[in-house]
């Protein structure tokens, strides 16, 4: 289990789902408005519930950032890899996919191994079925996962973003 843990702002969806797929516990931000029962969640309740829970803020608010600077990371530019490569550097990360520690990416709960595959036959696509025999299923929504082609392509991304990073240097 990743320690670290995460809150991220509105606009932050697709960077949210990516988060959690590699283990880190990731609130976001439009999640909370059931909680709050405000949309959108004010800027000082999202800091308050980050404080109270232990969580980083990820943000591309400026002046949100600058108020909480001190648990908050603004993230500059476009796009989920760039994103992460950012995160990367200022904080340490590291993006592997491992199913036993991921985490939903609908719903951030934990994922559990399914021990039969035939439990699930109906939740995947005949081939998937066919194809695969590890599958997880998230705790409390039920969304399965298998290692498969959409996983290898975002770990290839994500090493060929590195590769070009390690160019300039
Ligand atoms: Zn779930």
């Amino acid at each position: 289990m990743n320690e670290i843990k995460f809150l991220t702002d509105a606009m932050y969806g697709r960077l949210t789902r990516f988060l959690r797929i590699f283990g880190y516990d990731t609130v976001y931000a439009d999640d909370l408005e059931g909680v709050f029962g405000i949309v959108p969640v004010p800027d000082e309740k999202l800091a308050e519930y980050a404080i109270e829970n232990n969580r980083i803020i990820i943000t591309r608010d400026y002046a949100f950032y600058k108020k909480n600077r001190d648990r908050s990371i603004f993230l500059e530019g476009e796009g989920v890899y760039n994103y992460l490569d950012q995160l990367k550097k200022k904080l340490q990360l590291n993006f592997n996919f491992d199913m036993q520690k991921a985490r939903c990416s609908m719903c951030n709960s934990e994922l559990e191994k399914v021990n039969d595959k035939n439990l699930i036959i109906n939740e995947v696509k005949p081939e998937t079925f066919k194809y695969f025999e590890e599958f997880y299923q998230c705790t409390k929504c039920k969304k399965v996962y298998w290692k498969g082609t959409h996983i290898e392509k975002i770990m290839e991304r994500l090493k060929s973003k590195q590769r070009n990073v390690n160019l300039f240097f």
